[in-house]
């Protein structure tokens, strides 16, 4: 029993000093990784469930390193959320999509609008506006074609100057998604005082509602997807995986939806061949 207990202590032990490792090697390459250009923008098509064609897209950002291998957000936006680097990257990615964005109508392509996340530190950010006015300015792009995704965890805060934030950024021509809607403390109150375009329905709230017998999520998923259509406030369920979900995210009538079904997120290059070249003029 001892000999266990203590490698038990030893294992845990060394994840965490794998953590500090990860989290320390991550730390030291980031500005580095950030001026060679290690950052890349990936899209996953979201889909107009009305018109059965391609609605946008969202930019997901994947870390590849010099040697190939390709690190997930999830490994790294927690840590850049913590030291602050969240900032200078979602400033980079909005950066990236503006120059697609750019680069499809210098090819006579239709462009399409492209949504990007925004951490909380990004959107608290004093500068914030005026970076990404500088930025639709530089590229010459319209500002309807960029949403900004923000968590809802935002609205727990100050809710007041959060509005004032969105009306602001509206008043700009920024479209406004409140993302993974259902995942913590999801609340009325949020769609009541906050005047966003869009809602996103966290995967989770889908992954309920699959499941067999499940009546009761199916019946809020629906609800929700009313509440904000009478609100005109547009939904799009993510996570999507197979055609059952599809043909039960088509019955809410939602707007959009966004998941493995339609595609993985894809190299900015993969979304062109498949989705932008028939779309030139
Ligand atoms: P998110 O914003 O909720 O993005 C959706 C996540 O779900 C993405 O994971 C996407 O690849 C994944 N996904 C898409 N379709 C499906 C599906 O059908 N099934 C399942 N199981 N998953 C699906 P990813 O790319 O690993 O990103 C994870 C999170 O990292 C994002 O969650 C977002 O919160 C954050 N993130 C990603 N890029 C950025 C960024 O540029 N800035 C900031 N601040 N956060 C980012
Ligand atoms: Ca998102
Ligand atoms: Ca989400
Ligand atoms: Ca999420």
């Amino acid at each position: 029993a001892k000999e266990k207990r203590r490698s038990r202590i030893c294992f845990y032990d060394a994840s965490l000093h794998e953590t500090m490792k990860l989290e320390n090697y991550l730390e030291g390459r980031m500005q580095y990784a950030l001026e060679t250009r290690e950052f890349h923008m990936f899209l996953q098509p979201k889909i107009n469930l009305k018109t059965n064609s391609l609605g946008g897209a969202e930019a997901l950002v994947r870390w590849v390193e010099d040697n190939g291998v390709v690190i997930c957000p999830d490994q790294f936006i927690p840590l850049f959320e913590k030291n602050g680097f969240c900032v200078q990257l979602d400033q980079y990615m909005v950066e990236c999509a503006c120059q697609k964005i750019r680069e499809w109508i210098d090819k006579g392509i239709e462009p399409i609008g492209i949504a990007v996340n925004q951490s909380k530190s990004t959107f608290y950010e004093s500068d914030h506006i005026d970076a990404l006015c500088r930025l639709v300015e530089k590229y010459q792009i319209p500002p309807k074609l960029i949403t900004l995704e923000i968590l809802e965890g935002l609205a727990m805060e100050n809710i007041k100057e959060l509005n004032r934030k969105i009306e602001q950024l509206q008043k700009t021509g920024f479209q406004i998604s409140m993302d993974d809607f259902g995942s913590g403390y999801s609340s009325l109150n949020t769609l009541a005082k906050l005047k966003i375009n869009e809602l996103k329905l966290d995967k989770g709230f889908l992954r309920e509602a699959s499941l067999e017998g499940n009546q009761r999520s199916k019946i809020i998923m629906k609800q929700i997807v009313q509440l904000a259509d009478c609100l005109s406030i547009s939904t799009v369920v993510e996570g999507v995986e197979t055609k059952k979900e599809e043909s039960f995210i088509r019955s809410l009538g939602c707007n959009y939806g966004q998941g493995y079904y339609y595609s993985r997120p894809v190299s900015s290059k993969e979304f062109d061949i498949r989705y932008m070249e028939d779309r030139r003029g």
